[in-house]
């Protein structure tokens, strides 16, 4: 475990999400290095540091084994803290340091390692909007087949008073005069020097003087939203839908959160889900479970197939249909039919003999 691991979010590094891909991180890192190399900016000894980070970053989160470390360091570290969560230590610096010498919004938060401040008033940064959660019920058929909806939130959204700065019409943030815009103060801890969130301006780097009289400041308020979204065939109950940018707005330029859509799918009264495959129970009568024959199952899409039995068909047996499961669009499962076997309540007399009948050609040792 390294100290730089404590000091650096290697995710704000390369500017993806805690839980990017793989693939999202590599390509992350492909397009930071393109514009970085050195070849690029031929005496731009800043690049050429910013170059050095993405790489040290792409080194740990480009290996699965070293990101586990790191996630996990970073965690539960003297200073981690599960979660996430409000300022902090040196590595959320990077959420208020851009704008400083004017370096583009990717890269400011990689500017809040002491020194390469620069005592410049940056003000606050870009900062990204938090994500917001929704919950959606669908049919169970819905979610067989996917749906188009319309989801309905109150959450955050850019003040329309103050766009966002949080300040009075007519007013504006100010630098905060404690941390000279850093957002931190530093904070020695023995061996190591960290940085704690400026108690004056909560991190943020920037005071506001007459807040504005909506958001009180937040910059943010409550607002009636519709969001449509496709929900895609095939989701399963349980399952989250991530929509990239649908969240909270982000602060100072900074990107939209995501929203997360949380996925609870109705129960249906005659199917069931087993990953892709659909379960079903069909009932059968006694002569057409010993002499097999041919069955029509009701399917999900509200027509039949027709199911052929063998002759001694056991009661609670599994027969298999082929492809008519959940079609997600690239492949589908199997519909799994249970057959069982019922015992009549009522009988005619007709039916009493025939059955008598039955028992006494096996008790006579026939084979049945
Ligand atoms: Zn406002
Ligand atoms: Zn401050």
């Amino acid at each position: 475990m390294q100290r730089e691991w404590f000091e650096k979010d290697y995710y704000q590094v390369l500017g993806v999400a805690k839980d990017a891909s793989s693939k999202e991180i590599l390509k992350a890192y492909r397009r930071l290095a393109r514009q970085l190399h050195p070849d690029a900016n031929p005496g731009d000894p800043s690049a050429e540091d910013r170059f050095k980070e993405v790489s040290a970053a792409y080194d740990v989160l480009g290996d699965e084994t070293k990101r586990a470390e790191y996630d996990e360091a970073r965690a539960a570290g003297p200073m981690g803290r599960p979660g996430g969560g409000q300022g902090g230590f040196s590595f959320n610096v990077g959420d208020m340091g851009g704008g400083a010498g004017g370096i583009g919004d990717l890269f400011g938060q990689m500017f809040g390692r002491r020194g390469q401040q620069g005592g410049a008033a940056g003000g606050a940064g870009p900062r990204r909007g938090a994500d917001v959660r929704a919950e959606l019920t669908v049919d169970f058929e819905d979610a067989v087949r996917g749906l188009t909806t319309t989801l309905y939130l109150t959450a955050d959204a850019q003040c329309s008073t103050c766009h966002g700065n949080g300040a009075k019409p007519g007013t504006s943030p100010q630098v905060c005069g404690t941390c000279g815009g850093r957002g931190v103060v530093d904070d020695n801890q023995g061996l190591f020097s960290f940085s704690s969130p400026c108690p004056n301006c909560q991190g943020s780097g920037v005071v506001i003087p007459e807040p504005c009289p909506t958001c009180h400041g937040r910059g943010v308020e409550l607002r009636q939203r519709e969001v449509r979204t496709r929900i895609p065939a095939g989701v399963a109950d349980g399952q989250t839908i991530r929509l990239k940018g649908r969240g909270s707005p982000g602060r100072n330029g900074g990107p939209a959160g995501d929203l997360l859509v949380d996925v609870h799918v109705a129960p249906h009264e005659r199917f069931e889900r087993r990953g892709k495959d659909l379960m079903t129970r069909v009932q059968i009568s006694f002569p057409q479970a010993a002499l097999g024959g041919t069955i029509e199952v009701p399917t999900i899409d509200g027509g039949h197939v027709t199911l052929r039995l063998p002759p001694g068909t056991q009661s609670g047996s599994r027969h298999r249909v082929r492809g008519r499961g959940i079609d997600n669009g690239r492949s589908s499962g199997d519909l799994i039919v249970t057959v069982d076997v019922t015992v009549p309540t009522e009988i005619s007399d007709e039916q009493r003999s025939a059955i008598e009948a039955l028992a006494a050609a096996s008790m006579s040792g026939e084979v049945v």
